[in-house]
């Protein structure tokens, strides 16, 4: 962790420039020892965990957008609910006027409390949900979640890209589902000390009103819902990544899909530390008394079987991907290096290999630096890159999905508990060279037949065995007929 700080004459909270001295588990909980030089005598200075983003603040930045969207955009705002001490639970509806219809959405029972109007239905649009601060404290989630606000509804009309997306999509957005915990300051909980993202199973209005509306309204949208992302911040793991369901191997690479182009698409998310085990789906954290079966991605997939359904973190702190190389200028260097610029060292770069369009591009990065509000603010704009590509609708930088899919087909075979099956292995280095694809497939084919033989084999040796050991049985009740009625009394 990096806390940041704040001073009276700062309009924008900053890292703290030194690394932290110590992190210590006491008993009244965690302790951090950290250096800080103060810049001004007298001062009143702050200091906190992460960059904050409150209850209010998020209040007035709906404002802020509801009153610069452009007319070409269209954004409704809406209370979904009440939560538990009566403060709003938001709903965004953001789109462009492309397939709106005259009617109105349904309401839903137990939800829309207000005298507000529903938002209106929109034809043929699939629609994407998002979600964030289910954990009151996971405030780089909402960050993610503005990059995201400002990049649909603060769009100049020449961004053909974000016009493309507003055309082809419906954005629905519960910016927080835990206010009473935001307001309250809250790590993780609701007031009721409850983790409100392990409730998805089984909500009830009452007691969990923002996970009740997440699911009812994912079920009201039934096959018009298209993605679920659920967005979140991690302490312990570098970077910011995917945790994904795991399903079968064809489905599979779609889920891997959209990551991987998030990963393209935003230099601050990193397709390799994405999870996608079956163990995640069903794990309990330390601490939870619920397994993550409860938590907004299973619950949502399991209510309606959407298959791109994600929770993505960021870490707290730091990413894995520093700026590239090339990009380093020396103006620019104090803001993307807080370091003394003496103190980069370019060994320390790594290079990444990306697919753009048939080519591979190789890129040289440095050292990652703490994560700014702005780095944040990127990945959100990265999903709607990535939703445009998923789509085959960037008319930017349009990448090659054919390729990609056969890579991550490849990539996932090599995780695959049968992977060290020499048949297989041979595929797998076959599918670079399409040549030899003919006889690694005959060989496998091969494989399955000699398979089949050897198991036929092994169940007649063992029905003959069984058949021996049935007619010993009998033998033996023949003539000990006194001694098993014996026994069966
Ligand atoms: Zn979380």
């Amino acid at each position: 962790m990096l806390p940041v700080y704040r001073n009276t004459q700062m309009s924008h909270w900053r890292r703290i420039k030194h690394p932290i001295v110590s992190l210590e588990t006491t008993d009244k909980g965690l302790e951090v020892t950290f250096k800080h030089t103060f810049e001004t005598n007298n001062d009143i200075v702050f200091f906190a965990f992460t960059y904050p983003w409150s209850y209010s603040d998020n209040l007035e930045f709906l404002d802020y957008l509801h009153e610069k969207v452009p007319p070409f955009v269209y954004f409704h705002r809406d209370t979904i609910a009440f939560s538990r001490e009566n403060r709003k639970i938001e709903l965004l509806t953001i789109s462009s006027y492309k397939g709106l219809c005259e009617s109105e959405e349904k309401t839903i029972p137990n939800l829309f409390p207000t005298e507000n109007p529903r938002a209106k239905r929109f034809e043929n649009k699939p629609y994407v949900l998002i979600t964030a601060r289910v954990h009151p404290g996971e405030n780089p989630g909402s960050f993610v979640l503005n990059g995201l606000l400002k990049y649909l509804c603060l769009p100049k009309s020449t961004d053909f890209n974000c016009m493309n997306l507003l055309d082809n999509f419906v954005f629905v957005i519960i910016p927080m589902l835990n206010p009473d915990g935001v307001y309250k300051g809250h790590y993780r909980t609701d007031p009721q000390g409850l983790n409100l993202n392990r409730f998805y199973v089984n909500p009830s209005h009452i007691e969990h009103p923002s996970i009740y509306a997440v699911k009812e309204l994912a079920i009201y949208l039934d096959k018009r819902l298209y993605m679920y992302v659920d967005l979140h911040a991690h302490a312990s793991k570098k970077g910011c990544f995917i945790f994904g369901n795991s399903l079968d191997y064809k489905n599979q690479v779609d889920i891997c899909l959209f990551p991987k182009l998030l990963g393209m698409n935003s230099r601050n998310f990193d397709y390799e530390n994405c999870d996608f085990s079956q163990k995640n789906m069903f794990a309990k954290e330390k601490g939870d008394e619920f397994s993550k079966e409860g938590c907004g991605r299973v619950g949502i997939y399991k209510a309606t079987g959407v298959l791109y359904s994600y929770t993505l973190e960021c870490n707290y702190n730091i990413g894995i991907h520093g700026p590239e190389v090339d990009e380093i200028e020396e103006k620019k260097l104090q803001e993307v290096w807080l370091g003394n610029k003496n103190d980069m060292n370019l060994e320390d770069s790594r290079t990444l290999e990306f697919i753009m369009g048939n080519e591979i591009k190789k890129i040289d990065y440095l050292e990652a630096s703490p994560y700014t509000i702005e780095a944040y603010e990127d990945i959100g704009k990265g999903i709607c890159l990535s939703l445009l590509d998923l789509n085959d609708l960037n008319c930017e930088v349009p990448k090659n999905l054919r390729i990609l899919k056969m890579n991550l087909a490849a990539n996932l075979l090599k995780k695959a508990p049968f992977r060290f099956e020499p048949a297989l292995r041979k595929i797998m280095r076959a599918l670079t060279n399409p040549n030899e694809m003919k006889k690694a497939l005959k060989e496998i084919v091969g494989l399955i037949e000699k398979n089949r033989k050897n198991s036929e084999n092994k169940q007649k040796v063992e029905k003959e065995k069984l058949a021996i050991v049935a007619k010993n049985i009998t033998n033996n009740a023949n003539g000990g007929g006194l001694k098993a009625a014996q026994m069966k009394m």
